[in-house]
């Protein structure tokens, strides 16, 4: 059909869909250059008017041609520079005889025939550094690449005095070219300097990770600046290291993943070792675990091994991973039911401990009542003569260490047979038991009073001389021959006599006593009621 038979209207749609699908095209055209896309922008505002100038679409295309002119230029200049990069790398190769005129040869062919993509520039890479260090190895087509040749390199950038490999070549000693000491060091830095270049160059066109990258972009400053020998040569080590994890970074991520799972496993593996301790039943149940575990992990080996293809071998870990993770369950499912078991025994064993402790606390209260009883006198409710004996031991202990004035005092009540024989026992009783308060009463908390037995008592007086001691004790006996006893109607006196003593006065707490209970004896002797010093 014509085009000027078509009707205005449909000129009118052609355009509009024309104007569209530019606007489209220009869209998937952006992204590669800043002075293009900005001439894109221009279009796109233009085609968007309904109606556009046509001298100003004209000048945006002539803008537009020469942009692409430019850009075309500069990717043929940075695959002209990369290429030529190459070459100079494997000629520092051969020139150093890592690689062989053959060889040489095969590389440099392949270098014209190299496309512009990381792919292309790693393959070609790791070949040379196959060739490098293993002349006869495979290829990156043939087999494995990564850590072997990154020994191949090593030889190239070691220093010959550094860890010799006996069955190996010294391939530096080739970096040596004269006798010299000096231009053989200069001559070290000059290719030291170049393959520095060279490899920045490579990994400019190579992906790295960012971190990865800010370290290349270091290494490669310190590689144009440096005179250390041994810092140029960690740094072409690095660099080496950074272009083959680039290499093979697709390889390492997978590698990374088989890591993690295999600590992930080790970590598991030691869990369970440690849990074994927990018990005999516990520990063959998880020495089951174990077996099976080595059993999967093992199959797991063999899978990773033939497995021909990276989908084929993460079908084949994730498979293993399942296997093992059902494993686990039914080792946590059983331990959970030997952990109730446990919890059970233990709940009862806490209750038969509990038992156990509220009557060993009853048996420690009726021992302390009974040792209380012990030194008690049920009559009198005052400390008896056992207690008496071991509070003399302490107090005369006490005294010999730090001498502070303490006097020992003897009382007896005067004519207390006549007690008992004109108004009975019971009324004998009565007075012990009221003579016993009085001096309760009458004395300091510190002081210490003791039945001794029958109506005699006896008393430590501490931080009290012997004349103070008179006073006190003068001063009871009033008081006691002052009560109001009344016995069958009958108002009775009783009355005390005492001897004190002084400690000091004897080496040992019986011959104290013994001083004591004489005075006592001359206070009765020389007419009772009255307190007598030994
Ligand atoms: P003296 O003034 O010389 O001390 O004369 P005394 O009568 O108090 O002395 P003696 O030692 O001759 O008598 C003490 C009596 O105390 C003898 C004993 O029957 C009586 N006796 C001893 N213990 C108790 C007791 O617990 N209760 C009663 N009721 N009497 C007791
Ligand atoms: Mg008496
Ligand atoms: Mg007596």
């Amino acid at each position: 059909m014509d085009l000027n038979d078509a009707a205005p209207h449909d000129w009118q749609e052609e355009r509009y869909t024309l104007q569209r699908l530019l606007v489209r095209t220009s869209l998937f055209a952006a992204g590669q250059d800043g002075t293009i896309d900005t001439l894109l922008d221009n279009l796109r505002n233009a085609l968007r008017h309904e109606s556009c100038e046509l001298d100003s679409l004209r000048r945006l295309q002539h803008d537009l041609d020469e942009a692409l002119e430019r850009l075309d230029g500069k990717r043929a200049h940075t695959e002209r520079q990369l290429k030529l990069s190459l070459t100079s790398l494997l000629a520092v190769f051969e020139e150093t005889g890592e690689t062989s005129r053959k060889q040489y040869r095969a590389l440099e062919k392949q270098i014209d025939k190299l496309e512009l993509d990381g792919e292309a520039i790693t393959t070609w890479l790791v070949d040379l550094a196959a060739l490098a260090g293993h002349p006869d190895a495979p290829t990156s087509e043939e087999a494995g690449t990564s850590r072997q040749e990154a020994r191949g390199w090593r030889r190239l950038f070691s220093r010959h005095e550094d860890e010799p490999e006996s069955a190996a070549p010294q391939p530096t000693a080739q970096l040596q070219p004269t006798a010299s000491e000096d231009s053989e060091s200069e001559q070290r830095l000059r290719i030291a300097r170049r393959i520095g270049e060279l490899l920045g160059h490579v990994l400019e066109q190579v992906s790295l990770e960012p971190n990865a990258h800010a370290r290349a972009v270091h290494l490669k400053q310190l590689l144009d600046q440096s005179y250390e020998w041994s810092e140029l040569r960690d740094a072409l080590n690095e660099i080496v290291d950074l272009v083959i994890a680039a290499v093979s970074r697709g390889r390492s991520e997978f590698e990374d993943f088989l890591k993690r799972l295999d600590e992930r496993l080790a970590a598991l593996k030691a869990n369970c070792e440690a849990q074994a301790e927990a018990g005999a039943d516990r520990r063959s149940a998880t020495e089951a675990l174990d077996q099976v575990l080595s059993t999967q992990l093992e199959d797991m080996g063999t899978a990773v091994s033939r497995s021909t293809s990276l989908d084929q071998l993460k079908a084949s870990v994730t498979r293993n991973i399942q296997s093992i993770s059902d494993s686990f369950r039914d080792y946590r499912d059983e331990d959970c039911r030997r952990e109730k078991v446990l919890e059970e025994k233990l709940v009862a064993m806490q209750e038969k401990l509990a038992g156990m402790e509220a009557y060993s606390e009853q048996v420690q209260e009726q021992l302390r009542t009974e040792r209380s009883r012990a030194l008690t006198d049920t009559l009198s409710q005052l400390p008896n003569r056992e207690a008496w004996q071991q509070r003399l031991q302490l107090e005369f202990d006490r005294w010999r260490r730090y001498r502070h004035p303490i006097t020992l005092a003897v009382l007896d009540i005067d004519h207390f047979k006549k007690v008992n024989d004109s108004f009975g026992h019971k009324a004998g009783d009565r007075v012990i038991q009221l003579v016993a308060k009085a001096l309760c009463d009458r004395l300091r908390t510190t002081d210490f009073v003791a039945r001794y037995g029958g109506e005699e008592f006896v008393m430590l007086l501490p931080e009290t001389d012997i004349d103070v001691a008179y006073r006190v004790l003068d001063d009871l006996r009033m008081h006691i021959a002052g009560l109001p006893f009344h016995f069958q109607n009958q108002p009775v006196t009783i009355t005390v006599s005492v001897g004190i003593v002084p400690f000091g006065s004897s080496d040992s707490p019986e011959e104290l006593f013994d001083l004591g209970d004489k005075a006592l004896y001359r206070a009765k002797h020389e007419g009772r009621n009255r307190v007598v010093r030994a």
